[in-house]
């Protein structure tokens, strides 16, 4: 099977009824990309750019970060690349932008906070992604977006680089609860959505990615988790947008049914993974998936869900 996967890989993903589904794949660098690609990536649907930026005393300047991009699109060779802002804070941090001592580091500064804190690391990024070529391949997320203000603050320096052009895509990264929830009105300014699972499900459950003793507990296919995920998508059509998901629940075959059943049309997932999600993409049948997405929201909890999931696959 998974010899065919591969066999496959550059053929584009429909379910076995037809809707296009993106398969794309999650990169921290041009490497990753061409890896990517040789699985049957169809795009990066997240660049973690806090990557290039670690291990080192300052930030990168714009034309290093310009070339790091760039060397990222040209391993892409025509397909798209969904650069995320730098998402440091919390349990990512940057030697060169200390963040003061913190009593809750997950609920502070983090994502799109440190980048609005520091306006020069910011307005850099942009003009690295701005100055990659051909203009429009790059398209930008933000990420740990609770509110709408923060999204506009960020399409107003957009659009102050850009003289107003819109010529490059600007989406939220939905992974706060606020965000689902408000996910229409996000969708309202944002040319996307992309829900990062690992995220979402900390903050919904109220349980530290990072702690050892919650962890067995932390599934994102926890029913609150699914029906906020499947609120972003409502939200998100509201406004004709389109939702994905680049959290690593894209990567667990037991979730892509519910996913897909849920109306996420993207999915980016791990570099390695690619082949067997796109397979699994193909031999499913949407209609089956929405029912059984229904199912799913309807269990007490993530334990449930999964027999449900594994009942489903067979
Ligand atoms: C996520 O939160 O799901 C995500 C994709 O971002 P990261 O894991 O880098 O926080
Ligand atoms: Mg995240």
């Amino acid at each position: 099977r998974r010899a065919d996967a591969l066999a496959r890989a550059g053929e584009e993903c429909r379910t076995a009824d037809g809707t296009r589904i993106e398969l794309f794949a999650n990169c921290g660098s041009a490497a990753d990309a061409e890896f990517a690609v040789h699985n049957g990536a169809e795009g990066c649907g997240l660049l973690r750019t806090e990557l290039l930026f670690l291990d080192r005393d300052t930030a990168p300047d714009v034309a290093e970060q310009t070339a790091d991009y760039q060397a990222v699109v040209d391993a892409l060779d025509g397909r798209p690349l969904i650069v995320r802002l730098l998402d440091i804070g919390g349990d990512k941090p940057a030697p060169y932008l200390p963040i003061e001592g913190e009593e809750n580091p997950a609920l502070g500064l983090r994502g799109v906070r440190v980048v609005l804190a520091h306006p020069h690391i910011l307005e850099d990024q942009l003009r690295a992604i701005l100055a990659v070529r051909p203009r429009g391949r790059c398209r930008i997320m933000v990420p740990m977006i609770a509110g709408v203000d923060e999204l506009l603050k960020v399409r107003a320096v957009l659009d102050r680089l850009t003289d107003g052009a819109r010529d490059v895509e600007l989406g939220v990264m939905v992974e706060t609860p606020a965000a689902a929830i408000g996910a229409d009105l996000l969708a309202a300014e944002a040319d996307f959505l992309s829900i990062g699972t690992n995220d979402l499900t900390q903050y919904t459950l109220a349980m530290d990615r990072g702690n050892a003793a919650v962890a067995g507990a932390l599934d994102g296919l926890h029913p609150a988790v699914l029906r906020l995920i499947g609120e972003t998508v409502r939200g998100g059509a509201l406004r004709h947008r389109w939702t994905g998901v680049c959290g690593s629940l894209a990567s667990d075959p037991l979730a892509v049914p519910i996913l897909l059943g849920l109306g996420v049309t993207e999915l980016s997932v791990a570099p390695a993974a690619v082949p067997e999600i796109k397979a699994l993409v193909r031999d499913l049948d949407l209609t089956a998936a929405r029912d059984h997405a229904r199912a799913a929201l309807a269990c007490p909890d993530a334990a449930a869900v999964r027999r449900l999931a594994r009942e489903f696959a067979r």
